[in-house]
């Protein structure tokens, strides 16, 4: 064990510990310097199945794991359970919720995003996004919760509207979500039910653009909407959204509309229209871009904060032909393992801090490596792009559920994952359907701080 009296010769404070502040724990290791990783959670998630327990496919623990745990062998690390509350540039220091100040040599800030609800944060209470395991429990329990009211409902009219889910955005999010929302109903809530048939129920995807998978090729997003029809979801393109109330979802009139058709009334609206950086990415006083993400250098730090690296969903990177570096898990890895390297290159060259400060040696410019796409729509229905291939259906679908395992690594339950997932599968029997909180009237639930767009 390190001695804590002792004064590291380099302090390193980590902020979030999701994919880009774990990749750079991993890959950070120097004679003498200390890392603390602060994160509010006590856990790691991996947000890529977070639907899948929105839709009761996976239970929580199976897609969290404990980031004391995940370092327990690292005597160099420090994890601190908090919340960032603001953070001192002058001082060098992160002052936590709780009080506490922590001092650093280097900063990494990574703290990804919030649900963003595109200046109408009204619009969460009734269309919670999915971006915390307290979310997605949030939109299993609200559900579960509409099917149970539709089969307790005497007027067919709201039975209708009961069964009716509608997810607003037609990215990676809302797809998958709809998919395995159909497929939820169509296959396994379909035995549950002796009165209602929720093989009936209504899935709408809507979207303002004029395709799904936007940032997908063409050919690949219409595969895709297709795969979504034939799964049972209406997918309704180019179709903006106005305004979102209480089970109900209103879209910009069409001028050919009859008054009140452009009203959807649901007994579930679900957001998966976009994220925007975590909102302290603002008060830092560097530039941000639209979505309120920090503009990095090509190292990575912030301009003329040559001691603070953003990465992750919280930065705003350009590859070399200038496009953006898409917020996905594998460029926030990426960057953990560039800021780490970086670092460790400077402090090597540096010797003693006083006598070089950071930002003196000539640093790398981050280079993303682009290794395709995936998306889920369904069961054995997904579309991929690696490298000059397109795929979709049960292909793209495989190797969707190989790409999720493998990143799965250092998930201790990655077996039962895999177990769980096949189960339920080959037998269409669900486990995680249970709700609990039923005294909790609906919409008074604990959400979590607002998830705010991103994907
Ligand atoms: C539903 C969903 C599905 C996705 N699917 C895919 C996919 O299939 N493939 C893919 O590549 N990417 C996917 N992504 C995107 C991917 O998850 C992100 O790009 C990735 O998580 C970004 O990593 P990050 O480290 O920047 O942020 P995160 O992983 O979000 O980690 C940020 C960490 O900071 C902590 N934090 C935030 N604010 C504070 C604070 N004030 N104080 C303390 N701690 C704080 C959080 O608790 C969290 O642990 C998906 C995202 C979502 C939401």
């Amino acid at each position: 064990m390190s001695d804590p009296a002792a004064r590291p010769r380099f302090r390193i404070v980590v902020l979030g510990g999701g994919f880009a502040g774990l990749a750079f724990c991993r890959a950070f290791r120097f004679p003498g310097a200390e890392i603390t990783l602060v994160d509010r959670q006590n856990h790691h998630l991996f947000q890529p199945l977070l639907y899948q327990v929105a839709v009761a496919g996976l239970a929580a623990p199976d897609i969290a794991e404990p980031i004391r745990s995940i370092f327990r062998k690292r005597d160099d690390i420090h994890v601190r359970l908090g919340e960032v509350a603001s953070i001192r540039l002058d001082e060098r220091r992160v002052i936590l919720r709780d009080g506490a100040a922590l001092p650093y040599d280097y900063l990494v800030v990574a703290l990804g995003g919030v649900t963003g609800y595109f200046g109408h944060d009204e619009w969460a209470q009734h269309a919670p996004g999915i971006k915390t395991l307290d979310d997605a429990l949030l939109v299993r329990r609200r559900l579960l919760l509409a099917f149970e009211q539709a089969e307790i409902e005497p007027d067919p009219e709201r039975v209708r509207e009961l069964l009716t889910i509608v997810v607003v955005g037609g990215g990676p999010t809302g797809v998958e979500l709809a998919g395995a929302i159909s497929d939820l109903a169509r296959t396994i809530l379909r035995r549950d039910f002796s009165r209602i048939d929720p093989t009936r129920a209504r899935v709408v995807l809507i979207e303002a653009g004029s395709r799904v998978l936007s940032t997908f090729p063409e050919d690949l997003s219409e595969k895709a909407r297709l795969q979504l029809q034939k799964l049972g979801v209406e997918v309704r393109l180019d179709t903006p959204v106005a305004d979102i109330r209480p089970g109900e979802v209103v879209l910009k009139p069409d001028a050919e509309a009859a008054p009140g058709e452009n009203i959807l009334r649901a007994g579930l609206v679900l957001w998966g229209a976009g994220v925007v950086a975590a909102p302290l990415a603002r008060s830092l006083g560097a530039p941000v871009d639209r979505a309120g993400r920090l503009v990095v250098e090509p190292d990575l730090s912030l301009p003329g904060r040559p001691e603070i690296f953003a990465l992750g969903d919280i930065a705003s990177a350009k590859r070399p032909d200038g496009k953006p570096v898409p917020g996905v898990a594998p460029a926030a890895m990426q960057m953990g393992r560039h800021a780490a390297q970086v670092i460790a290159a400077e402090l090597r060259a540096r010797g003693d801090p006083a006598s070089a400060p950071a930002g003196a040696t000539v640093r790398d410019a981050f280079a993303y490596r682009d290794k395709g796409d995936l998306a889920t729509i369904g069961r054995a229905a997904a579309v991929a792009r690696i490298g000059r291939l397109r795929f979709s259906g049960r292909p793209a679908w495989l190797a969707w559920l190989l790409v999720h395992l493998v990143f799965l690594v250092g998930f201790r339950n990655r077996i039962a994952v895999l177990i769980s997932w096949l189960y339920s599968y080959i037998t269409y029997k669900s486990g995680a359907r249970v709700v609990t909180g039923l005294d909790t009237p609906p919409g008074a639930e604990e959400s979590g701080p607002p998830s705010a767009p991103h994907r």
